[in-house]
């Protein structure tokens, strides 16, 4: 994956790649410190193929131990860094990891028994500095990788349990970056704001990947912030960032107003509910690019592009990929027909290569050479795919299928309403019965939900039972846990 830096350092090693907080490192310094990491690491006997966890929060030394142990051979298992304990014990276990680079701040939350540490101190981002005009040493010979070699496990963010760890071939991070920058149409001006977790898909796929294969530019911040993110856009200059769905949601309800005072042209990501999408555009007055896309489809599948946009949609499918969606005897659709969205790539190494050590799962997920994803969607009449939600997430009451979002977005709109989840539970005349998680603000009464949703949703939609909780528990990349609300007795509105 390092090949687009070594190559860009070459050619213009001042050029910046990195800014982080006040400091700024070209593609030279990053180069010069990855070198360094690859030394270090071969000292604590990293070679080819070993799996190598991090536990590293978002801070240049992430970049610069990924790409070293790719230089090295060595795949990369970056994990959740809001991880502690068994959860923790149980992917450093299911890895295999045999060393684990860890930031001092996340030591706290490691099991009595792991693999053998190694510090990630300033040293990975400061120890290459003397050495940036290679320092007289004679410079190393790279490693020519076959496209298909395995850089990274990442596992799933488990939104509906235990995570399994996708494993990603290094020609599918290049070929996401470089469709990437083509579908957005990123230059070297470009200014990549990342804020989403690095050890997540994507803004490894979408922003450091393109980032890379565009010569452009990395903005990196610690965490999301919607107080700070316009202020920091301003002072790094950003022109675009990627998200998730509930970010662009939080900012949303931030920006009261247009707000141009910035140099914002895009944003990029998956999740954005239609109201969402329309209030970002029109106050920040840039374009939003949804996609759809999942840790192993190796970054996005569909996507709303300069070239071709409907807006409501993900888009019109990638070109060397086949995307339908499928009844559940595996028979296509035709337009206007939701069923299960399935994906197969035109060529290999444009996916994932399995689950690490999950055979059973990865044939479960892969048949027919066809990747199912388990979500539910249909195409309209232009070859635009619409996103329903996650089949197991449907809530299946009497003879409907109901996709919770639908609900979700109808309930955000009540003032006393803060955040919200919807979960089928179970009921012995229905199947299913709807029920809200809410967070309420004060003044919330829950028998004012339903009369507050009538109207607003079909009346089969309106849920059965509310109950009230002080958050909504989400995932790293805040998508909602829906799993972890439904196994709760409900309480009744009336
Ligand atoms: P796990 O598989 O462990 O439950 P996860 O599926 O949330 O975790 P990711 O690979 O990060 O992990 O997310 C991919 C999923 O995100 C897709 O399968 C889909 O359900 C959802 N998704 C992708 N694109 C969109 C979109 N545009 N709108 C809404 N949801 C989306
Ligand atoms: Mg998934």
């Amino acid at each position: 994956i390092a090949d687009a830096l070594y190559a860009r350092a070459a050619a213009a090693p001042d050029r910046p790649f990195l800014l982080f907080g006040d400091r700024t490192f070209t593609y030279g310094t990053m180069v010069a410190l990855v070198e360094c990491a690859v030394e270090r690491l071969a000292g604590h006997g990293v070679t080819a193929g070993q799996t190598v966890a991090m536990l590293v929060g978002n801070r240049p030394g992430f970049l610069v131990a990924w790409f070293a142990l790719s230089e090295l051979g060595a795949i990369a298992v970056p994990l959740n860094t809001a991880l502690v304990g068994d959860g923790l014990h149980y992917l450093l276990e299911q890895s295999e990891a045999s060393l684990l680079i860890v930031e001092e701040e996340f030591r706290p939350n490691l099991p009595a028994s792991t693999p053998q540490l190694l510090a990630m101190h300033e040293d990975f981002e400061t120890a290459g500095f003397e050495t940036a005009d290679g320092g007289g040493r004679s410079p190393r010979p790279r490693l020519a990788l076959p496209g298909g070699t395995a850089n990274a496990i990442l596992y799933t963010s488990g939104t509906t349990g235990l995570p399994k760890g996708a494993v990603i071939p290094n020609a599918c991070y290049e070929l996401a970056g470089a469709h990437m920058t083509e579908a957005l149409g990123l230059t070297e001006a470009d200014r990549i704001l990342v804020f989403l977790p690095l050890f997540h898909a994507n803004p490894q796929m979408y922003a450091v990947m393109s980032c890379l294969h565009a010569g452009a530019t990395l903005a990196l911040l610690p965490r999301f912030s919607a107080s700070r993110l316009l202020d920091d856009a301003r002072r790094f200059g950003a022109t675009g960032f990627t998200y998730v769905g509930t970010v662009l949601s939080i900012l949303a309800k931030r920006l009261t107003e247009a707000d141009r005072g910035h140099a914002l042209r895009w944003a990029v990501g998956g999740g954005a509910p239609p109201g969402v999408w329309r209030e970002i555009e029109d106050r920040l007055g840039i374009a939003v690019r949804e996609l759809y896309g999942m840790t192993e489809t190796g970054g996005w599948v569909t996507m709303n592009t300069a070239a071709t946009s409907r807006f409501g949609s993900v888009g019109a499918p990638r070109p060397d990929m086949e995307v339908r969606v499928v009844d559940g005897g595996d028979t296509p659709l035709p337009p206007g027909k939701k069923g299960e969205i399935v994906v197969r790539p035109g060529r290999p190494g444009l996916m994932f290569d399995g689950y690490w050590r999950k055979p059973e799962a990865t044939v479960a997920a892969t048949r027919n050479l066809w990747l199912h994803t388990g979500d539910r969607g249909s195409f309209d009449e232009d070859g635009f795919l619409h996103f329903d939600g996650r089949m197991k997430e449907l809530i299946r009451r009497g003879g409907e299928m109901i996709a919770p979002a639908e609900i979700e977005l109808a309930l955000l709109n009540h003032p006393a309403i803060q955040d919200c989840a919807v979960v089928g539970v179970p009921d012995a005349i229905m199947g299913e019965e709807i029920k809200a998680v809410v967070v309420p603000r004060p003044g919330f009464a829950a028998r004012d939900v339903e009369s507050f949703l009538q109207g607003r949703i079909p009346a089969f939609m309106i849920p059965r039972f509310v109950e009230t909780r002080p958050e909504i528990p989400k995932t790293a990349t805040q998508k909602v846990q829906r799993h972890l609300l439904s196994d709760r007795l409900p309480t009744t509105v009336d």
